[in-house]
């Protein structure tokens, strides 16, 4: 029998949550088709299917438990992955690898084939090996050298590490994914060359702690292509800088928080080696919150650091998430806050009303507020957010900016839509791009045009591409 006759396994894919479980679903993905799996658009037409899930908020791991439903109901066949795998009943994390009724996922789904936890690609290709034999010769290998991307072809996220060191009090990533491990700079490297060879405009850069690369292995001396390169924060980003340049693409910096290492970063946006964009979250501003939510960085002086950080590159545009009505918030500590937010002038800010998340030491702090009160505080918070930042977006207009585009029907004759170094993909606004005024004027999606800041629309800028 040759091997086209042989039908390949189909597997269905689910994946939930962050960017970071994002990566890993690529991970798997792609080992997936290295060995010969097709994947499957449905339950039912798949002969097994994996759900990749979210353990993050209430929310989510309702939403990660009612898929492993549907899917249950539909094929039978069924593998978690992620972060809810990690997860006990009490929402402590599971140290049984998924075997014992303790597991969250196992109590209520009893029936499903195998629980892993976040970042375990061999633990689930060894479930799937047990329960869908792969194709016995498959000659075949269509795996592209940058793997499979769920995101659009022309952005990517660069995972440089895994867990986290802190142990804020409103967090259970840690108990989840565990302490840093960092990745060799050689592999995250290599792995940023083939995406930018592979079409690949914006890189961005993801982990729980970027600032912290390298921690854990004291920055010990990795190698790539032959050249010594320390695993710390400030090389990486100066070799992703260089690796981008001949493609002209884009490297977009997440989750730094402000540490006195991050200043050296910054001249290298100024040089343009990277995107002045920052996301540095910082969920409040009053030292005394901050020591409640067990910070990192806490002790640092926020405002005179980014202070410093315009004076050295003017253009970087600040990221940010908060928390409003975190426990024993007082009216004076939020307004600390709101102070903090005009003086900072964040250009991009997330406001969250504190919730309790199952398994988290804040749920045991004192001074709870209402409900109504959290949320009022957020919307007083996302009021002020909103002035800072439309004030911004109003002294673009007439300002000419490149765009990435990410969508441009008919190449664009009717317009589209991209970014801006300042919106970074799904988080941040959009560039709304007119129709092109001169006829010969074409847009494709993942590749970057000119544009003229000619209004704003909400949290979004409307240009006229030149
Ligand atoms: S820094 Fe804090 S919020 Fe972020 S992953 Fe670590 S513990 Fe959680």
């Amino acid at each position: 029998m040759s091997v086209e006759t042989v039908k390949a396994p189909k597997v269905g894919f689910v994946s939930l949550g962050c960017p970071k479980a994002l990566t890993d679903s690529e991970l798997i993905l792609t080992q997936l088709s290295a060995e010969g799996y097709e994947t499957s658009k449905t339950f039912e037409d798949a002969d097994l299917v994996i759900v990749n899930t979210c353990g993050f908020i209430d929310d989510a791991v309702k939403e990660s438990l009612d898929t492993i439903g549907e899917a249950l109901a539909a094929n039978g066949k069924v593998i978690v992955t992620g972060c809810l795998g990690s997860k006990a009943v009490d929402g402590s994390a599971d140290t049984s690898g998924g075997m014992t009724a303790q597991n969250l996922v196992r109590k209520m789904h009893p029936s499903v084939l195998a629980v892993t936890g976040p970042h375990a690609t061999q633990e689930v290709m060894d479930a799937v090996h047990l329960h869908l034999p792969k194709r016995h010769d498959p000659f075949i290998d269509l795996t592209p050298s940058f793997g499979i991307k769920l995101t659009p072809k022309h952005y990517a996220y660069l995972k440089i590490s895994e867990g986290c060191n802190h142990r804020c009090t409103f967090c259970i990533i840690p108990s989840m994914r565990g302490d840093l491990v960092s990745r060799p700079i050689g592999d995250v490297l290599k792995e940023a060359e083939a995406l930018f060879a592979g079409g690949v405009k914006e890189l961005l850069v993801i982990s729980q702690d970027t600032s912290a690369y390298g921690v854990d292995v004291k920055y010990r001396t990795g190698f790539f292509e032959g050249k010594p390169v320390k695993t710390r924060m400030l090389d990486l980003v100066a070799e992703l800088g260089q690796l981008a340049k001949p493609y002209g693409a884009w490297v977009r910096l997440h989750y730094v928080y402000p540490y006195p290492s991050v200043d050296a970063v910054i001249p290298l946006m100024a040089e343009g080696l990277v995107l002045p964009y920052l996301d540095v979250p910082l969920q409040h501003s009053h030292p005394d919150v901050l020591k409640r939510m067990k910070r990192p960085a806490s002790g640092e002086r926020n405002l005179e650091r980014i202070a410093a950080w315009r004076e050295t590159c003017p253009e970087i545009v600040i990221r940010s998430t908060f928390i409003a009505g975190f426990p024993g918030e007082t009216e004076e500590e939020f307004e600390h806050l709101l102070d903090f937010m005009r003086e900072a002038k964040i250009d991009r800010a997330g406001c969250f009303a504190y919730s309790d998340v199952t398994g988290a030491e804040a749920n045991k702090l004192e001074g709870m507020l209402p409900i109504a009160l959290r949320e009022e505080r957020r919307a007083r918070f996302m009021a002020v957010a909103e002035e800072v930042s439309s004030a911004k977006l109003q002294s673009r207009i007439g300002a000419t900016m490149q765009v990435l585009v990410d969508s441009a029907p008919g190449l664009g004759k009717k317009g589209g839509v991209g970014r801006s170094y300042a919106d970074a993909p799904e988080i941040d606004g959009v560039v709304k791009l007119l129709p092109p005024e001169k006829i010969s004027k074409q847009l494709k999606v993942g590749e970057f045009t000119r544009a003229r800041i000619v209004g704003v629309d909400g949290h979004d800028l409307v240009a006229a591409p030149i």
